[in-house]
């Protein structure tokens, strides 16, 4: 299957943090033709995380810098931290004639909508809708401070709200399931 021209290249995939993205996103890019957008953060490194695979992890100064030399196609602040999208990997892999997968926050989805109005905007919604899901997941996962998660779950529930902006709504309850009704959608 040839991916939509119509569509455009680029897959935007957003939704509150814990509802599943990063897994999702690891199972699409089993396919070739589909490459990951490798962000920019200012967060610090999880336990596991590789610099220049999961993020290039930068400090304030530089991804600043990336800001004002136009090194980015939209950053947001998130919880204290900055995230961004690399300018000349998503070129260069758009050029290349593959996919760019982006798991952004909804700030950064709906710069994309913009920038890009030909762009696949995915929702991730919680199993049956339900943001307690996700909050317990998030209580739970012991990567970050008490006080983060509580920024967090409230961040999260901003998100939930702006789900209406994106094109496309799946529902993580079973995961292999997500990715097959996502993939339905890029290769349509
Ligand atoms: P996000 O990237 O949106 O923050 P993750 O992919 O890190 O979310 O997932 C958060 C947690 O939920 C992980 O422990 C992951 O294994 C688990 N998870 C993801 N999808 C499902 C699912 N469909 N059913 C059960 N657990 C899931
Ligand atoms: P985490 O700290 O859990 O890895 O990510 C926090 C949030 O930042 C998630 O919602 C994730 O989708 C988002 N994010 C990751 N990279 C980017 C990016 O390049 N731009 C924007 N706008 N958000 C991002």
């Amino acid at each position: 299957m040839e991916p939509n021209a119509r569509e455009g290249h680029l897959v935007v995939i957003s939704g509150p943090s814990g509802v599943g993205k990063s897994s999702i996103c690891r199972r699409l890019v089993d396919d070739p033709r589909i490459e990951m957008s490798v962000s920019a953060t200012t967060r610090p490194r999880r336990a596991g995380e590789v610099d220049g695979k999961d993020y290039h992890f930068l400090d304030r100064d530089e991804f600043e810098r990336l800001i004002q030399t136009g090194g980015l196609i939209e950053w947001a602040e998130y919880v204290g931290h900055l995230y961004g999208t690399p300018r000349e990997q998503l070129e260069r892999t758009i050029d290349a004639g593959r996919i760019a997968l982006l798991d952004i926050d909804v700030q950064g989805g709906r710069q994309v909508m913009e920038h890009y109005p030909d762009a696949v905007t995915i929702f991730i919604d919680p199993p049956g809708g339900d943001m307690a899901v996700v909050e317990q997941r998030l209580k739970g996962r012991g990567t970050d401070s008490p006080r983060q998660q509580a920024r967090r779950i409230e961040r999260a529930r901003q998100e939930f709200q702006q789900r209406g902006f994106y094109r496309h709504r799946i529902a993580n309850d079973d995961l292999q399931t997500a990715v097959e009704d996502i993939r339905r959608i890029i290769f349509q």
